[in-house]
């Protein structure tokens, strides 16, 4: 067995688990009504058919001021109907299935409650929000735990195998234990172990209300990463309490949803928050599951067999790749395809009221309806282009049994994604092309690499579809001294192409100037393993460490014609880029129009004001323009041609795999 840790068999209080992997919940909204669809039902059934060991599912709301809308709900006995279809489909498919119990306080919306106002410990805004929650009563308190223990035993009676109670991320419980959000001068309010109580008491009515056997899982924050909020220290002190309290497992994650240390974007390292999982499990006697950015088997099997913990969760990692488990079981592990951390498809969709689905794996979501049968009439298809929908289709189109002929006028597959290559964080899009080339190498997919198709190559194949994934051509925009030698374009920078000066002025702040900003302006700054060696032997101050990972060798400007800069990039990941910028020093005007560029200069207008800034070159980042030429040139030549991804029209890379895969079902 390759990941003799990872498959190895664990009982949780009685329930007994096939394989240390854990489908830890994540909010899909499939269910918009509150009850269990189909939809939700064809997203899990084929994850436990692959082998998670458990899989937990939820936010499910305990009560009517839990939340969301969308969300899996188990306040009520008429959900149950739904809820023991989805547990009997899990089961039937081999699987383990848990409940996670939601009640997010101050982390609600009025408009999510029908306009009442939400609770909390003590009426301190919510960021998240906007709104100031109102303090309970302490009459109230017993009540809103019994919800806790009354939706356990409904999970139980649905047949689920366990339940989880949400103890992190800011949601109520976490809001009780802060002294950030704690403010009262009860017997839950003030010391360590009052703010503790509440949690603790809902462990204690939960376990009375379901009894000694069934699992107990606390999903629990081994830092809040809140400053003047609970560490390291009051997390062990609190898991050691739930532990008596009768919490059969934990499962440990990293801070608040309003902390500023981001959790789950791209540029967390994988397995980055092993560490707090390991904290807290030298305060606890019970198994504890590591969190956070473990998304495929190597990382996984490395954090169990020395990282001191018994189990990992993945979500995105199976929101991705439902095979997951399969492949690494099977010696099949190079054809994962890896979530890349990018919530492209998951949380920015969800952030924006959209159900979930994902860059690498379009089907995540339509598992019922877009399902790649075997073509009824194998057809030969040429894709031209070799970027991410390109070869999403001609990997979706060889699965189905068409002949497939890729031309890539690049020695390489991978398209736009490889310009993430040199960018601080991104790296994880380059992933993305390889887990796609790896596929089309397995698949009798004949790759042309170095060859851009012409009209003439085309009609040699005598292809019965031609897919045109040609990509997309960056923009120069009609300023005066464009044409100068130092100014050059922020694709051919990232692609190694093309260097720069010094000072360095980036026009045009979207997503891929701010990312160029940052590739810029990281330059020069300490490497990881040299900060590492500087700081074991204690080398340099802290603070001549700091400087040195925050400033680099570059000054670069970044100049957006918008008042807003990085307007496409995702809600979920633009805070950090922002973040990143201010910390490496970049400056970014927003409103500000390049109206020039001469001999060490690029003239601006901001505000009415003209402005001249430095610069000994010039980086255009101002959008780019669909590259489709060769599908007019064949009209009328081959049956079918379609147009897809930027050679459509420039979006995301969500869009391009969508597009791709589609494309591929459609033939
Ligand atoms: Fe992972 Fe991106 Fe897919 Fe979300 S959309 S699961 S982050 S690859």
């Amino acid at each position: 067995m390759q990941f003799p840790h990872l498959f190895s068999p664990v009982s949780i209080n009685g329930m007994n688990l096939q394989n240390r992997i854990v489908m830890t919940a994540m909010h899909l909204g499939y269910t918009p009504e509150g009850t269990v669809t189909d939809r939700l039902i064809d997203f899990y059934v084929p994850r436990a058919r692959s082998g998670v060991g458990l899989i937990i599912v939820g936010g499910c709301p305990i009560d009517e001021y839990a939340g969301m809308a969308n969300m899996i709900c188990l306040h009520e006995d008429r959900f149950l109907p739904g809820l023991e279809r989805l547990t009997s489909a899990v089961h039937d498919a081999g699987g383990r299935i848990a409940a996670q119990l939601y009640q997010a306080g101050r982390y609600t919306h009025s408009a999510m409650i029908g306009g009442r106002q939400p609770f909390s410990a003590s009426a301190v805004r919510s960021r998240l929000t906007g709104e100031t929650p109102r303090a309970l009563d302490l009459a109230e308190i017993p009540e809103v735990q019994e919800h806790f223990a009354e939706a356990a035993v409904r999970a139980g009676k649905a047949g689920f195998d366990a339940v989880e109670i949400l103890g992190s991320a800011g949601y109520l419980i976490s809001q009780f234990f802060s002294p950030l959000t704690n403010l009262r001068e009860d017997r839950y309010g003030g010391s360590l172990e009052n703010r503790m109580r509440f949690g603790v008491e809902v462990v204690e009515k939960l376990r009375r209300a379901v009894g000694p056997d069934y699992p107990i899982i606390m999903r629990l924050a081994g830092n809040d990463f809140m400053e003047g909020g609970n560490g390291n220290a009051e997390a062990r002190a609190f898991a050691a309490a739930l532990e008596k309290a009768g919490v059969d497992l934990f499962n440990v994650t990293g801070g608040w949803h309003e902390t500023r240390v981001p959790q789950l974007t791209m540029h967390v390292p994988r397995a980055g928050y092993v560490y707090l999982a390991q904290g807290v499990k030298s305060a606890v006697g019970v198994p504890v599951l590591a969190s956070n950015r473990i998304n495929d088997p190597e990382t996984a099997e490395e954090v169990l067999r020395s990282g001191g913990v018994d189990l990992v969760t993945m979500a995105r990692g199976l929101l991705a790749d439902p095979e997951l488990p399969r492949k690494a079981r099977e010696g099949k592990a190079h054809l994962i395809d890896h979530c890349i951390g990018c919530n492209q498809g998951c949380f920015d969709s969800i952030f924006s009221f959209r159900p979930a689905t994902c860059l690498v794996n379009p089907q995540a979501g339509m598992e019922g309806q877009w399902r790649a049968e075997p073509a009824a009439q194998p057809k030969r298809v040429v894709v031209i282009g070799g970027g991410p929908a390109g070869m999403k289709c001609a990997r979706t189109a060889a699965e189905r049994g068409h002949e497939v002929i890729l031309f890539e006028k690049a020695d390489r597959l991978g398209g736009q994604l490889l310009l993430n290559r040199l960018i601080p964080g991104r790296g994880e899009m380059v992933t993305a092309a390889r887990d796609l080339a790896a596929h089309l190498a397995e698949l009798p997919v004949d790759v042309r690499l170095g060859q851009a198709a012409d009209v003439a190559a085309v009609k040699e194949i005598r292809p019965d579809a031609v897919v045109i994934a040609t990509g997309a051509r960056p923009m120069k925009p009609p300023i005066p001294g464009i044409e100068r030698p130092d100014v050059v374009q922020s694709w051919d920078l990232l692609d190694g192409r093309a260097g720069v000066g010094r000072r360095v002025v980036v026009i045009g702040g979207n997503a891929v100037g701010l990312e160029t900003a940052l590739y810029l302006a990281s330059i020069g700054t300490l490497p990881p393993e040299v900060l590492h060696f500087l700081m074991a032997n204690r080398a340099e101050s802290v603070e001549t460490l700091l400087n040195g990972i925050d400033r680099g060798i570059k000054e670069v400007v970044v100049v957006e014609m918008l008042k807003k800069a990085g307007k496409d990039i995702g809600q979920s990941t633009r805070w950090t880029v922002m973040a990143e910028l201010k910390r490496l020093g970049v400056t970014v005007l927003t409103g500000a129009k390049a109206v020039a560029i001469g001999d060490g200069f690029v003239e601006i207008e901001k505000d009415g004001e003209a402005e001249q800034l430095q610069a000994d070159s010039v980086v255009l980042a101002a959008g780019s323009r669909a590259e489709r030429g060769l599908a007019a040139a064949l009209e009328g030549l081959v049956p079918e041609i379609y147009v897809i991804g930027d050679a459509s029209e420039p979006r995301k890379a969500l869009d391009a795999t969508r597009e791709g895969f589609r494309t591929g079902l459609k033939l």
